[in-house]
């Protein structure tokens, strides 16, 4: 049988993961002469489990990268405007407004607005439903090849997009799940909860769940997307199982339990993993470098990690224009990525690790989070946290 010839493509950057992360890279190289591709196994619009909560991080940096991006995000009819946050517990409400707004958008159309975004604004080339099955690198650059297909892309330089099971992390960064820092979660969308505000994002902490928490955040069409994590070492050692919990929640917090009294299910529910960044190992190396989930950048407080994808997606850009300016892709030139990332990204997380292992242990210390709470100075100190 004759082999199938090698269809080669080059380009300068190869971005694998077309996510918020791959895309905020995209947008961010727009208009600087660099060839590039953007890969991803899917085709879209792909759904991706997800709270949705998107903080004012990933607006802002969107916002830096396309100016009009808030504008048009907000006419986007699948986009619901949130002000408000309310913390319940033990009966008590902590409530939150927002100076600036944050949104809530369903995965399933919001990676499909950012990729269509990528595609009118950009010279971008998108692959999706290209299944990298082999990535290799040497002193010439990285090589792609994609499954079940004759297709071979070359470029000089990868971004590492492609989320929590990251092939491009585990093979340049060697990077394994650590249980202690990852969390499992699991997610549905609910219709005809009592009293449920568009406007209003909230959660909802039991002491018998310790720090975990329920979240109830609107989404388009009188929905909510209701969803419950836990850490995967905890789920492991206490053999918990995590969809049952998530029911048994509902039981132990009275007022979720007389909220969804009349509510329905409109989907089953699903569990995805999140890597904390309460641990960060390798981001960059020679030749690449990792960004959102593949970096391990969500939140261990909140869990939330749309905000840094699109962050480190925009830091990482960055540092490639850097590289092309310098023709230099070494490992040691990429430091400067980690060092960057390290001041906007990791020390946060940091500080957000520190505030979860001190909950962690003293669960009554969330009894006097509660009570200070009412001080606008507390306030802010647990906004910024999250
Ligand atoms: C249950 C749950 C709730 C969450 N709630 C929130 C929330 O409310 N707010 C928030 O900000 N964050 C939340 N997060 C975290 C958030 O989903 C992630 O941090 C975010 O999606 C990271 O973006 P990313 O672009 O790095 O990766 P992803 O969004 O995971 O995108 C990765 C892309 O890479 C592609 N891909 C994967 N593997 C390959 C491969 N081998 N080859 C090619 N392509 C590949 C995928 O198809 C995908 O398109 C939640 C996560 C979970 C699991």
């Amino acid at each position: 049988m004759m082999e199938k010839v090698a269809e080669i493509q080059d380009f300068d950057v190869i971005i694998i993961g077309a996510g918020p992360g791959g895309c905020s890279s995209a947008l961010a190289l727009k208009g600087l002469g660099l060839k590039v591709a953007l890969i991803d196994k899917s085709e879209f619009p792909r759904d991706k489990v997800c709270g949705e909560l998107m903080h004012r991080k990933a607006v802002e940096t969107l916002n830096s990268i396309i100016p009009e991006f808030e504008q048009e995000f907000k006419k986007f009819p699948k986009t619901l405007v949130l002000k408000h946050t309310n913390v319940h517990f033990k009966g008590k409400v902590l409530a939150f407004d927002w100076q600036n707004e944050s949104y809530t958008c369903p995965r399933l159309y919001l990676d499909n607005f950012l990729l269509e975004t990528v595609r009118q604004q950009t010279s971008t080339a998108i692959f999706t439903g290209h299944q990298p099955n082999q990535i290799t690198r040497d002193e010439q650059g990285i090589t792609v090849s994609i499954k079940n297909s004759n297709k071979v892309f070359k470029g000089k330089v990868l971004i590492g997009a492609d989320g929590a099971h990251s092939i491009v992390a585990k093979q340049f960064a060697d990077k394994t799940l650590d249980r202690k820092h990852y969390l499992g979660a699991v997610r549905a969308y609910y219709t005809n909860i009592t009293d449920l505000k568009p406007d209003t994002s909230e959660v909802f902490f039991n002491t018998k769940f310790q720090l975990n928490y329920v979240w109830v955040f609107p989404v388009e069409g009188n929905k909510a997307n209701v969803g419950f994590g836990m850490l995967s070492s905890d789920i492991s050692e206490k053999k918990i199982n995590l969809k049952e919990t998530f029911y048994e929640y509902f039981k132990h917090s009275p007022e979720l339990a007389e909220r969804f009294k009349n509510a329905e299910p409109v989907s089953t529910l699903e569990g995805f993993g999140v890597p904390l960044g309460s641990s960060i190992g390798t981001t960059s190396g020679d030749r690449f470098m990792l960004i959102g989930d593949a970096a391990s950048l969500s939140n261990p407080l909140s869990g939330t990690g749309i905000g840094n994808a699109v962050l480190s997606g925009k830091l990482a850009a960055e540092q490639i224009i850097k590289c092309f300016e310098a023709n230099d892709f070494s490992a040691n030139f990429m430091k400067q990525y980690d060092l960057v990332l390290k001041k906007a990204i990791v020390d946060n997380l940091m500080s957000s690790y520190r505030t979860q292992r001190l909950l962690g242990k003293m669960p009554f210390m969330l009894d006097v989070v509660f009570g200070l709470g009412r001080f606008e100075k507390i306030k802010k100190y647990i906004q910024s946290m999250v």
